[in-house]
């Protein structure tokens, strides 16, 4: 099976990727604080060679991060020019931060044989799932609305003013849920990864040997 993804639909000049029966394309979405970047951790543990497609944006790096590793993180000039360029798979903004897929990543990982995860917010995911209809959806929810204030002020990475715009954007993500192939529900990690994890394989099995 073989298939052309591109999120700008009618524009001539889109380059495709070109997503084959090789490998999938698992994209997990959901609200800030859900807990979307340790889910994938654990299930990179324990579904060894997933690879993960890092994403350029154009907020700064939170302490630790690094560029070309936690993300490419590119100027507002820089990224409208990709953008302009038709360089993204999708791309949105969100919390007055612009956020993107670059073809290339997707496509190199792919070439390599293997299977890719995006780490990803609702809009982009959308853009994805009309763009790449064999991707494979998962919306990550939060056991209730209250664990997200929680999760992102234990976090401690955003400013008071970041998480009150993050929870506000929750509320319009958490009703988009039920668009979603697949939710798993993140109250404990290791349920959730587990859950995670099956959903992964039995797609994978479903790969040509
Ligand atoms: P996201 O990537 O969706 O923004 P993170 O993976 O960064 O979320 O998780 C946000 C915070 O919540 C982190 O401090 C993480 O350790 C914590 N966390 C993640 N999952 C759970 C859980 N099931 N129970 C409690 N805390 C969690
Ligand atoms: P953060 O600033 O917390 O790293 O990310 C903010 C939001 O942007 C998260 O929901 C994250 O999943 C999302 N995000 C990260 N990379 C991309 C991307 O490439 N495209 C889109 N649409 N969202 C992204």
């Amino acid at each position: 099976m073989e298939a052309i993804a591109s999120a700008e639909r009618g524009t001539a000049a889109a380059a495709p990727v070109r997503i084959d029966a090789v490998g999938k394309v698992f994209v997990i979405t959901g609200p800030s604080g859900v807990g979307k970047g340790t889910l994938i951790r654990a299930l990179r543990e324990r579904v060894p060679g997933l690879e993960l497609s890092v994403s350029a944006t154009t907020r700064a790096p939170r302490a630790g991060e690094e560029d070309g590793r936690d993300y490419h993180f590119l100027s507002r000039e820089e990224f409208e020019r990709s953008a302009g360029a038709n360089e993204f798979l999708e791309h949105a903004t969100y919390s007055g931060h612009r956020y993107g897929t670059l073809r290339s990543e997707l496509e190199r990982r792919l070439a390599a044989g293997g299977s890719v995860v995006l780490e990803i917010e609702v809009q982009g995911a959308r853009q994805i799932r009309a763009a790449t209809p064999e991707a494979v959806l998962v919306f990550i929810a939060p056991p209730d609305p209250a664990s997200l204030r929680d999760r992102l002020e234990g976090r401690g990475t955003d400013s008071r003013e970041a998480i009150s715009e993050r929870l506000r954007t929750a509320e319009l993500e958490l009703a988009a849920q039920e668009e979603f192939q697949h939710v798993v529900v993140n109250d404990q990690v290791e349920r959730a990864a587990a859950a995670l994890e099956r959903i992964v394989r039995a797609e994978l099995d479903q790969l040509d040997p």
